[in-house]
Formats: structure tokens, C-alpha cells, sequence
């Protein structure tokens, strides 16, 4: 019991300031890109994801992208990847990074955000996904980050929850559960969409087994990446709740 007690004491306060100044993902994290239109339709071909579109409307679309960086390898001088870990977006069309400014996450609206502010509730469900979303989402309740300083914790049971996360593609196998995981929620409830795969299908897109989040389901939350990392999942609900801006 001393020793672990000593070890504690040794290893002090290991959880992250967050948002702290400076705060960027790792040198090898890939986050908000950078788009110019030289070399652009040479980063579209290289893209395996038909993310990125060249015509007269260029853009990169971070709800298809997966974040493999084989655009910015084929053209460097069309796509650059910062360290942005501020990747969250409200709307579909706001994932698109194009000429103008990339439109971060918003907060919802006065009254849900006073009812979620301080005790966001999530029920987490993954609806055929790999495994990876959920692992980052998982790590959000370390000691290293510590989700619940912020009133947000992860529960079992959608009857005690605010929010639905959805990672996976949603396979026809899922669809049945997450409705009904959906409609057992009491109302207000928000929905937000984790991962390539949530918001589009990811890698899946198209496949005969995978149906994607109902339309008429409405996301509160869009976060990218495959996975998104944990920096750019808290930044995502902090904003959602109105605790950052
Ligand atoms: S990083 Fe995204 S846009 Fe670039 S090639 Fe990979 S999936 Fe396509």
C-alpha cells in the first residue's frame, strides 16, 4: 500500500490542460488542410476517396477524407495538412475545406446548451464500426485526459443519456439497434456523427451492407478523422455544450 501510495504521489498530476495555448496534434497528426489550386487535380487523383474536387468549385471534403496524406504526398504544393486539431463542423457542407475560412463546430442553442453545459450524458454506439473511434473515444476517459472534468461522461444506458455518438458506417445488421437506441433517449437529444465512417460511410461508402445514419436523424456534430483523435473529439463536445468557442 506505501509503495503505492509513494508511486501516486511520484507520478503527481498527469492530466492534460485542455485547451491549452499552443495545443497542436503530434508532429505525424494530420488536421485542418490547407487547400491551393495549383496541383489540385493531381491531388484528386491520388485521393482513393474522391475527396478532393479540382473543377471550379476546388475543395477537400473532411467527411470523406480519412486522413492517409497520399494527396499532400502526390501534390505538397496543393494540399498541406497543419496541426489543427480543431477539425469539428455543425453541418455536413461545412466539412468541406475550400477558399473560405473552415467553419468550426458551433454551440447549440441557448436553452439545450443550458441544459447540457455543465452534465452532457453520451451513449455511445457503435453501428459496425472498426474498433478505432471507439478506442479514441475510450481514451477520452483516461486519467491523461479526464473527460468528466468537464461534465461529460460516457453512460450505458441510452434512458440516462443527452447525446447519441455514432461511430461505424451504420450496417444493416446496426440500423435496428440504433433506432432504437435513438428513440429510447428522452427527449432533448442530440446526435453526433464520429469518425469518416458516421459521417459517410468512410471506406465503406457504397457498400450494399453498410446504409449510413438514417436521414432522418438529425447530427448536432460532425468530427472527422479515421479515427478522429481524442484532441479533436473533446474539442468537438466542448464546443457542442458551449464550454469553448
Ligand atoms: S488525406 Fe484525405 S483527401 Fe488526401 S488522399 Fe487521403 S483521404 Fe483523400
Amino acid at each position: 500500500m506505501i509503495k503505492a501510495l509513494l508511486a501516486r504521489v511520484r507520478q503527481g498530476y498527469r492530466t492534460m490542460e485542455f485547451p491549452a495555448p499552443g495545443l497542436k496534434l503530434p508532429h505525424r497528426g494530420l488536421g485542418v488542410p490547407v487547400i491551393r489550386s495549383r496541383g489540385l487535380e493531381r491531388a484528386a487523383a491520388a485521393c482513393p476517396y474522391g475527396a478532393i474536387s479540382a473543377g471550379t468549385e476546388p475543395g477537400l471534403d473532411l467527411g470523406r477524407c480519412v486522413f492517409c496524406g497520399a494527396c499532400a504526398a502526390a501534390a505538397p504544393e496543393a494540399v498541406e495538412f497543419t496541426r489543427d486539431y480543431k477539425v469539428c463542423a455543425s453541418s455536413r457542407g461545412d466539412l468541406t475545406v475550400g477558399r473560405r475560412d473552415y467553419q468550426r463546430a458551433a454551440a447549440l442553442g441557448a436553452e439545450l446548451r443550458g441544459m447540457f453545459g455543465r452534465s452532457f450524458r453520451l451513449r455511445q454506439i457503435s453501428a459496425g464500426g472498426c474498433g478505432a473511434c471507439e478506442a479514441d473515444c475510450n481514451v477520452l476517459q483516461t486519467l491523461a485526459w479526464d473527460l468528466g472534468r468537464f461534465g461529460i461522461q460516457f453512460v450505458a444506458s441510452p434512458r440516462h443519456a443527452d447525446g447519441l455518438l455514432v461511430t461505424g458506417p451504420v450496417t444493416k445488421n446496426m440500423e435496428l439497434a440504433l433506432r432504437k437506441t435513438y428513440e429510447a433517449m428522452p427527449a432533448p437529444k442530440v446526435v453526433i456523427a464520429c469518425g469518416a465512417c458516421a459521417i459517410g460511410g468512410g471506406p465503406y461508402a457504397g457498400h450494399e451492407e453498410c446504409v449510413g445514419l438514417p436521414a432522418d436523424i438529425p447530427v448536432s456534430l460532425y468530427i472527422p478523422g479515421c479515427p478522429p483523435h481524442p484532441m479533436s473529439i473533446l474539442d468537438g463536445l466542448l464546443r457542442l455544450i458551449g464550454r469553448i468557442d
